[in-house]
């Protein structure tokens, strides 16, 4: 068997493994690739198999980085079963006819304007690619064992790092005879955090795929929570409205989750909150509705008729009209809208109504990543451009740093410290170089392991 890495190989994008075998051809994850114009080209090139030889993909998560590119393969001809947990598919329906439309749209604003050098510009995929690949999901509970092709089968274990997120354990047949199983971690969640149940540790395994996001980070002892607290208060003292862009997946609902409980504690008065995102709306809905991967404390809440992150008194605005009402609005006030990074989405309207007032705040509880807005007004931009109009930055600009849904070094550490046997190799992926150097240097150091970070293209053989 052969195992060939078409994404995230010494990037965090793009998660892409393709399995071969004499016979059979599968992939785990399908995503795309996000951030810089070099990485994003890889999206319009052919995978080096045919899709329609493709028999089947095992997805460990909905992130769009991970499950993305399903559109595209669709389009290129596979028609095989997606494999996935039952919240992963909910969260799916949501997300890829969001990407499809977001890729269209691009792709009508580029010819309107005329900025593309490609003429027509054509989106990545459209509304029925998107559909198509939805139509192929198929749901696999955790634990149970499914068979892949003749003499291979995989099972999924909870990962934590966002509702459905699993790892994934492949046993297969080998020359010779033998049987080897292969883990590729996913996404490995974190400990301590609300809602979610915490990542079932790694068991051990002949091969290990071991994402290294944050292989050189350690996400802080300061308690985000009191961060978020002081930065409220202070936004309501000047009266205005507090803005946070938020992920509508995961982040959002840890944010409303500790709003409620700062509220409920006494720590932060009752304001008016918005969401004002619908696939943040559709999102908390599902985060609510999935009780198998629900937390102690979060089955504890609903089971006394309580929603912590649905609590009653917060506004949701589903359609543009009621989003767009939210301008009339006086502080003090919360709204919570999408995206996370500022890089589209309502978040912008807010902002360009928002940033030129100084009792306003604006409040970044997420990575911003190099080149996107939120990373600009982080970095104290005293103006930005958004839908072409520069807006001067007059707003509190504010970050609130330890939330993350990804584990830092030491949590990846202790995700691997239960293990029931030692890896015979470890292939490190999904991170920038430096903090995959420095993941390899613990694992070394404090484990006795040696580890490779293969490039994009290359092979590993089981
Ligand atoms: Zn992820």
């Amino acid at each position: 068997m052969k195992i060939t890495v078409l994404g995230a190989g010494r990037c965090v994008t793009g998660s892409k493994y393709l399995l071969e075998w004499k016979r059979f051809a599968a992939l785990v994850d399908c995503g795309l690739f996000q951030g810089p114009a070099e990485h994003r080209r890889l999206n319009w090139q052919r995978l080096p198999h045919p899709a329609h030889a493709i028999s089947s993909v095992v997805l460990t998560h909905a992130h769009i980085d991970h499950s993305g590119y399903l559109p595209r393969l669709c389009r290129h001809g596979f028609s095989g079963p997606v494999y996935c947990t039952p919240p992963t598919r909910a969260l799916l329906g949501v997300l890829l006819p969001d990407a499809a439309h977001i890729n269209e749209e691009e792709a009508r604003y580029a010819n309107k304007e005329g900025y593309s050098k490609h003429r027509p510009a054509l989106p990545l995929f459209r509304m029925a690619d998107a559909r198509a690949a939805l139509s192929l999901l198929e749901p696999v509970p955790f634990h149970e064992w499914r068979e892949l092709n003749p003499g291979v089968r995989f099972r999924f274990h909870r990962q934590g790092h966002i509702l459905g997120a699993a790892a994934v354990e492949l046993e297969t047949k080998v020359a010779g005879g033998g049987r080897k199983t292969v883990f590729f971690s996913g996404d490995v969640g974190r400990y301590g955090v609300p809602i979610l149940r915490e990542p079932e540790s790694y068991p051990g395994s002949d091969v290990l795929f071991l994402e290294s996001t944050y292989g050189d980070r350690f996400h802080g002892s300061e308690e985000p929570r009191n961060l978020l607290a002081d930065e409220i208060r202070a936004g309501i003292a000047r009266g205005g409205v507090i803005l946070i862009p938020a992920f509508a997946i995961d982040r959002t609902q840890e944010i409303l989750y500790l709003l409620r409980e700062l509220t409920v504690e006494g720590e932060l008065p009752e304001i008016p909150t918005f969401l004002d995102s619908p696939m943040g709306i559709e999102a908390t809905a599902l985060y609510t509705r999935f009780h198998s991967e629900h937390d102690p404390e979060m089955r504890q809440f609903l089971a006394e008729q309580e929603n912590p992150i649905f609590p009653t008194n917060l506004q949701v605005t589903p359609s543009s009209a009621e989003s767009r009402k939210l301008n009339a609005l006086d502080g003090p006030a919360i709204i919570i809208s999408a995206s996370g990074m500022a890089t589209g989405g309502r978040i912008l309207h807010h902002l360009k109504l928002r940033l030129p007032d100084a009792r306003n705040t604006v409040l970044f509880v997420g990575y911003q990543a190099v080149g996107t807005k939120g990373r600009r007004l982080v970095d104290g931009d005293q103006q930005v451009k958004i839908h072409g109009q520069w807006v001067p930055v007059k707003a509190r600009i504010a970050r609130v740093s330890g939330l993350s849904a990804h584990a830092d070094a030491g949590e990846l550490l202790i995700w691997l410290s239960r293990r029931e046997r030692e890896p015979g190799q470890v292939v490190l992926v999904h991170g920038e170089p430096e903090a995959q150097e420095a993941l390899a240097a613990r694992l070394r150091d404090e484990l006795g392991w040696a580890s490779t970070a293969p490039a994009l293209g290359d092979s590993v053989e089981v």
